[in-house]
C-alpha cells in the first residue's frame, strides 16, 4: 500500500471509533474502555479482549455529565462521562476506571454511580510511591484486582503465558509509534500535523496487532524516502492531548510541522516497554514503576525540575525551534507545571506558546492568529 492509502486508513479510523467497537462486537468480541492514564492494556489483551481508549470527543457537547459534574472538571473526563450516558459506549463490556489525578479520582465514582447498572466499572488506583519495594507490590495487588475483574467480564483465567505474549504485543506496538514520532517529525512533506495525530489516536480504537502490522508498513515506506526538503518550521507539542483535526489543519496550514511530542495521548504514553520475561505482572509494574517526566507522576527530585529540563531537551534534540503547550482548561496538574515548564524553556533558550484548549472548543480564530504569529517568531 502506499503511504496515502495507509495514511487514510488511519484517519478513518481515528474519525469512527464507535464503528470500530461495532465491529469488534459484530466479531462476537469483547471490548473494555479505558480511561487514562497508564492503564495495563496488556491485561485486557490477556483475556482475550479489545481495549479501546477513551480520551473525551472532539464532537459531542456536554449535557447530560453536568448531573454528575462540577463545572471545574476538564472537559476530557466530563465527555468520557457524556458518551457513557448518552449511549455512545452502550456496547462495551467493562471500563477501566484510573484515578491519578483530581479529576479522576472523584470521576472514577460518579462513572460507578452513573453506569453500575450498564456495565462493570474497574477502578484502578495508582500507587503515589511507585518506585520502592512496597509501591511496586501495591501496583501489583490493584493490577490483580483487575485482572480478577477482566477474568469475570471475559469468562476466561489470564494466565502468566498469555500475559507475556501480551507485553510482547505492546512492547512491539510502542516501538512502532515511537519509530513513526521520529520519521513523521523527519518527513513532515509526507506525513502532515492532522495525519500524525490520525495515525497516533488510532492506535488506542485498533487492535494492536493490526495497528501495529499497518504502522510498520508505514515507517519501512517513510524510511525509504529520500531526506527531506522542509522549508518550514518544526515545533514540540506539550500538553495532555492534541488530536482536533481543525486545530491541527491551522499547522498545516502555516507549515509547521511537529518534531516530536510530549503529549500524554501520544508519546508519553509508549515511552516505557515492559520486561517480556519474569513475573509478567511484576514486569507491568515495573513499568509503570519506570514512567517519568510526567506532571502526573509524583517525582521525589522535584527541586530540580527534571521534566521542564526533559521536554526543554526534548525540543532541542527533535530540531524543534519552539515549542507549542495545548493546555487543556481545568487541568491542575499541567496548570501547577507550567511555571517550571516556562522557566526550563527559557533557560534552555526555547521560545514556546501556551494555547488554551477544550475539546468543546469550535471556534479557532484566536488559535490561528496565535499560532501564524508563533510561527512569525521562530
Ligand atoms: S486533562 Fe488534566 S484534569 Fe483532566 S483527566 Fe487529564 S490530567 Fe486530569
Amino acid at each position: 500500500m502506499s503511504i496515502e492509502v495507509l495514511l487514510n486508513q488511519f484517519k478513518e479510523v481515528s474519525e469512527h471509533p464507535h464503528r470500530q467497537i461495532e465491529a469488534y462486537k459484530a466479531q462476537g468480541k469483547k471490548v473494555i474502555g479505558v480511561l487514562p492514564y497508564y492503564a495495563p492494556e496488556e491485561l485486557v489483551l490477556a483475556a482475550g479482549m479489545v481495549p479501546m481508549g477513551i480520551w473525551g470527543s472532539n464532537s459531542k457537547t456536554i449535557s447530560l455529565a453536568k448531573e454528575y459534574c462540577a463545572t471545574f472538571y476538564c472537559t476530557i473526563a466530563q465527555l468520557a462521562l457524556e458518551m457513557l450516558l448518552d449511549g455512545t459506549l452502550d456496547m462495551l463490556d467493562g471500563i477501566i476506571t484510573p484515578t491519578i489525578c483530581d479529576t479522576l479520582r472523584p470521576m472514577s465514582q460518579n462513572i460507578r454511580v452513573a453506569m453500575s447498572k450498564k456495565l462493570p466499572c474497574i477502578f484502578l488506583a495508582h500507587p503515589q510511591y511507585r518506585r520502592p519495594a512496597f509501591g511496586l507490590q501495591f501496583t501489583v495487588d490493584q493490577y490483580m484486582h483487575i485482572k480478577a475483574e477482566l477474568e469475570k467480564i471475559s469468562g476466561t483465567a489470564i494466565t502468566d503465558e498469555a500475559l507475556r505474549q501480551a507485553i510482547k504485543v505492546m512492547n512491539r506496538s510502542r516501538k512502532a509509534r515511537r519509530e513513526f514520532v521520529k520519521l513523521a517529525g523527519q518527513h513532515p512533506e509526507a506525513v502532515s500535523a492532522v495525519n500524525r495525530s490520525a495515525v497516533l489516536r488510532s492506535a488506542w480504537f485498533m487492535e494492536k496487532e493490526v495497528h501495529t502490522a499497518k504502522l510498520e508498513e508505514l515507517n519501512a515506506l517513510l524510511a525509504a524516502l529520500p531526506a527531506s526538503q522542509w522549508k518550514g518550521k518544526k515545533v514540540l507539542t506539550s500538553g495532555i492531548i492534541c488530536d482536533n483535526p481543525k486545530l491541527l489543519q491551522i499547522f498545516d496550514d502555516n507549515n509547521i510541522a511537529i518534531a516530536a511530542d510530549d503529549v500524554a495521548q501520544e508519546s508519553r504514553a509508549i515511552r516505557v516497554d515492559a520486561a517480556e520475561t519474569g513475573d509478567p505482572m511484576m514486569a507491568l509494574a515495573q513499568q509503570f514503576a519506570d514512567q517519568d517526566y510526567d506532571v502526573l507522576l509524583y517525582d521525589e527530585h522535584s527541586n530540580q525540575n527534571r521534566r521542564g529540563e526533559f521536554v526543554a531537551k526534548l525540543a532541542k534534540d527533535s530540531g524543534a525551534q519552539g515549542l507549542v503547550l495545548f493546555m487543556q482548561q481545568f487541568c491542575d496538574p499541567e496548570e501547577m507545571e507550567y511555571p517550571y515548564l516556562k522557566k526550563a524553556l527559557d533557560e534552555a533558550g526555547v521560545p514556546h506558546i501556551k494555547l488554551g484548549v477544550d475539546q468543546q472548543m469550535r471556534d479557532f480564530g484566536q488559535a490561528s492568529t496565535a499560532i501564524q504569529a508563533f510561527a512569525d517568531v521562530l
